[in-house]
């Protein structure tokens, strides 16, 4: 029985990048003989083993073969007699098909160094188009190497293409899309995993709402870059600047879906693209099972981003009225979140990443003035129900005419 380092670890070790954890590959071996070794079994799919110390993930070599569609259609096969070469000619990329042996030798059929040293994503062998999931995982690497200078390989995106072409994108399911995007979300560079599958087709399948931006103009005084979909990807990419976490990422990716379907002859401009977002953004999260904290987050930012920006200009009791919206008094953080994705979008423009944005300052602290106002004893005597209500309401509305006077004042000092 042989064992090999293989995958993320040997391909981040060359890369000069921190290893986290650790996957093998068991060559010549049985599950019967690692069980007896007291390695436990985890795989669901395929014979999978956790090492009874160092917990690190042992798989038996395997050979794949495609019997239908989608990533379900396998016939697997891990019997001992299978080559180290087989295993390694059934990964997706040529960078994660080198494996290591215990004395450290590097075994590479598939010319992953040289893809390293040149920072290029190929796939390994045809046999890559057997499984649409890896379209999802070149992105997602493309998104997270595009700092080192990595890109995908002409002949790579030409296969992604033909899959896609041939149906293999629709045969992708919800959960895996998702948990695809949610990574790639997190990455240094999330823009670059829509871009990649904007380039091979995919995008228009499993995102058609934010396919559809590409082309669509804005008004050029507002977005310098005049494209929504490039804008959506500039806005990304503040959004990882501001260490923004994924929420707010995703909510960035959809605040501005219902610019795709404004009337062309309303074009650069999207009235209403706010309400017109919201159907949008909840077809695509109910499609593809996102998370109802995202889900939540996006609408919001679709909803009031318009709002948000115009924050300084609002009377004190649409102010007020934008916080009960927002739940902000029993939502703080998510309020936070919420406008940290409004500073994204407006800061998201070409040549405005420094621009000031007084807008997300202002209203958390209307909403610390309004949280603050509560009404005494004396001040409720004699009220009742919804005269409580419109008491409390009249006494936040004044803190807020204080704020916003108080602001202006500044403003003008300044
Ligand atoms: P990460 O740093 O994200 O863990 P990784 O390369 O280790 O990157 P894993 O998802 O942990 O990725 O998978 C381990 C290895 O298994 C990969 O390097 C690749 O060789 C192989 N692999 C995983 N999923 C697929 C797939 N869908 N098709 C082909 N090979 C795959
Ligand atoms: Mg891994």
């Amino acid at each position: 029985m042989q064992v090999y380092l293989v995958g993320g670890a040997v391909r981040d070790a060359l890369l000069g990048r921190p290893v986290r954890e650790r996957d093998y590959v068991v060559v010549g071996g049985t599950a019967d003989a690692l069980l007896s070794a007291g390695y436990t079994p985890v795989g669901r799919d395929f014979p999978v083993f956790l090492h009874p110390e160092s917990k690190s993930e042992y798989a038996l070599a395997r050979r794949e073969r495609k019997t239908g569609p989608g990533y379900h259609g396998f016939v697997t096969d891990f019997s001992p007699d299978i080559t180290l070469g087989e295993d390694l000619q059934r990964r997706d990329l040529t960078i994660n098909a080198i494996a290591q042996a215990g004395d450290g030798t590097l075994i590479d059929p598939y010319g992953g160094q040289a893809d390293l040293a040149a920072r290029v994503l190929r796939h390994v062998s045809p046999a890559f188009s057997e499984d649409p999931v890896r379209i999802l995982r070149v992105a997602r690497f493309a998104a997270r190497f595009a700092p080192l200078g990595f890109t995908v390989h002409e002949s790579t995106l030409a296969l992604m293409r033909q899959m896609v072409q041939a149906g293999e994108a629709a045969a992708l399911v919800p959960e895996r899309v998702w948990q695809e995007t949610e990574r790639a979300l997190g990455e240094s560079r999330p823009e670059v995993f829509f871009e990649v599958l904007r380039a091979c087709g995919a995008l228009a399948v499993i995102f058609p709402e934010v396919d559809r931006l590409f082309g669509v103009p804005q008004p050029p005084q507002w977005h310098p870059e005049i494209d929504t979909g490039l804008h959506v990807m500039l806005y990304l990419q503040r959004a990882v600047a501001l260490v923004a976490p994924v929420t707010v990422r995703f909510a960035v990716l959809a605040h501005d879906l219902g610019k795709g379907t404004t009337p062309q002859a309303e074009w650069p401009k999207h009235v209403m693209h706010e309400s017109r977002g919201l159907p949008l953004v909840d077809a695509l999260c109910s499609r593809l099972k996102v998370p109802a904290a995202h889900r939540d987050l996006a609408r919001m930012t679709c909803a009031q981003h318009t709002n948000v920006h115009r924050a300084l200009q609002l009377r004190p009791e649409t102010v007020l009225k934008l916080l009960g919206e927002c739940d902000a008094f029993r939502r703080p953080e998510r309020f936070s979140e919420m406008l940290l994705a409004c500073q994204c979008d407006a800061q998201g423009r070409t040549g405005l990443e420094e621009s000031p944005y007084p807008q997300r300052a202002y209203l958390e602290r209307a909403r610390e003035l309004a949280a603050a106002v509560v009404l005494t004893e004396e001040q409720r005597a004699g009220l009742e129900g919804q005269a409580i209500a419109r008491a409390l309401q009249a006494r936040r509305q004044a803190a807020l005419e204080e704020h916003k006077r108080a602001a202006a004042e500044r403003s003008a000092l300044r």
